[in-house]
């Protein structure tokens, strides 16, 4: 069976990846699943894309195997593209979700609807050493409400509403926000990719 190596500590991601390549006979292991542990890669880069290569490269020259790097985040058209790489620490280096969100509220306070357009975007990067990396780019188009609302997801998806729905991101199930989201959008265009996988 082919094997991949999935560059994440999160749970949740790791068993989400799992479940996509379960279909195409990869098996998916996290790096919580890895001995000896690797060190944390700082995600020095200006864009997604350089993130994902970086922690993809890192990781697999760590463990000579291959191994799958996501970055994503969201891009606000009104704030020139921000939070952007700084998503997750929009609001300063160990910002809650809620602190980001009301850093965004606030600078977006004056701005229209029309003016209001957004994007999730994730970067997922295959590294395997030898072989040249790849990448690939999904996105989810949408607008930043006026109103926080919903409880489900993470991160922005509470200011979050996706072209198509009245809802916010997390008024949405987790089946109906998989469906639509950035990181289905970029794993449904890796498919093609995963034959070079040994
Ligand atoms: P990372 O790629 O896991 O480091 O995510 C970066 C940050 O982007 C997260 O901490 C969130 O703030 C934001 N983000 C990425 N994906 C989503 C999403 O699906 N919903 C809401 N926020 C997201």
């Amino acid at each position: 069976m082919k094997k991949i190596i999935i560059a994440t500590k999160n749970k949740g991601k790791a068993k989400e990846f799992a479940a996509f390549f379960e279909a195409y006979d990869i098996q998916a292991v996290s790096l919580l699943d890895m001995v000896p542990e690797i060190h944390d890669i700082a995600e020095t880069g200006a864009t997604f894309i350089e993130n994902a290569v970086i922690k993809a490269e890192e990781t697999a020259n760590f463990y000579q195997q291959a191994v799958l790097a996501d970055d994503s985040g969201l891009v606000i058209d009104a704030l020139d593209g921000r939070p952007g790489v700084y998503s997750a620490r929009y609001a300063g280096e160990q910002a809650t979700d809620q602190a980001n969100i009301d850093k965004v509220m606030s600078e977006l306070a004056e701005v229209p609807l029309e003016d209001r357009t957004a994007r999730f975007v994730c970067v997922l990067a295959i590294a395997e050493p030898g072989k040249e990396t790849f990448h690939q780019i999904g996105y989810c188009e949408g607008k930043i409400a006026f109103e926080q609302k919903g409880m489900n997801g993470f991160g922005y998806d509470p200011i979050f509403i996706p072209n198509g729905y009245e809802l916010t991101m997390a008024e949405l199930s987790a089946d109906e926000k998989n469906k639509i989201s950035h990181r289905n959008d970029a794993l449904e265009k890796l498919q093609a990719y995963l034959s070079v996988l040994k």
